[in-house]
């Protein structure tokens, strides 16, 4: 996708138009209510990934109930963002040290100079609900996501087996776990399930959500990829 300046001003005035209360499920996605909703403890979803995700980032600025909720533009659209800029520029004035400890110290002192800056992060996946057989988006963590990684490295086929996802309630990157379920367990594709995968058009889920493809080494996204799962978004 190219992005031309007025597609990027489209986006920020489609933003500004629905600030500044915020809560999650209901303004920040542009899929609304097709996102999965796990957002309290216990809350889980058995899903099935119909494709790469899309990375999606969002600076919050101000405090909880109240969030000014502002688009990355450099994650979202591979633009300068000024937010991150600023973030660059503390990180960069981190002394130099051979302790990971210190640094990571350090590093959190400068990303708490400069509140919102540190972007979050979400990857939204189109997923078939397996609990509702109907479409949804689930907009995973870093962790999740970087756990979905891990499956295809070890040579699962990721798209075409369940994965359960649940809030465990814990604080941190313990928050979600991920359960890839043994296919001699899972129920087979419905037919209403096999139609919205094979009707699924990748183009058609770009126009559903915000963000940039997931594609290795098309965003420099990377320097705040770790793994953080309560911190990705603050709610
Ligand atoms: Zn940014």
């Amino acid at each position: 996708m190219v992005y031309t300046q007025s597609v990027i001003k489209s986006a920020q005035a489609q933003k500004e138009d629905t600030m500044p209360s915020i809560d999650f499920g209901e303004q920040l996605p542009k899929a609304g209510g097709t996102y999965v909703n796990i957002k309290n403890a216990g809350d889980k979803v058995q899903f099935r990934i119909l494709a790469k995700p899309f990375v999606e980032g969002n600076h919050f600025f101000g405090s909880a109930g109240n969030w000014d909720v502002q688009p990355c533009l450099r994650i979202n659209n591979n633009a300068d963002c000024v937010h991150c800029n600023r973030l660059t520029v503390v990180k960069k004035a981190i002394p130099k040290t051979e302790s990971k400890e210190e640094y990571d110290r350090l590093l959190q002192i400068a990303k708490k100079s400069v509140p919102g800056c540190d972007p979050g992060i979400t990857f939204n996946f189109p997923i078939i609900n397996r609990n509702t057989e109907g479409f949804a988006v689930y907009g995973a963590t870093t962790g999740v996501r970087n756990k979905i990684d891990a499956e295809l490295k070890l040579g699962t086929k990721v798209l075409e087996v369940d994965f359960l996802v649940l809030n465990t309630g814990n604080k941190g990157k313990d928050k979600f776990s991920l359960t890839r379920l043994d296919s001699a367990f899972t129920r087979p594709l419905s037919e209403k399930e096999n139609a919205i995968k094979s009707n699924f058009v990748y183009a058609d889920f770009e126009k559903l959500v915000d963000g940039s493809p997931d594609d290795e080494g098309a965003i420099a996204f990377e320097q705040n990829s770790e793994v953080r799962d309560d911190g990705d978004v603050p709610f």
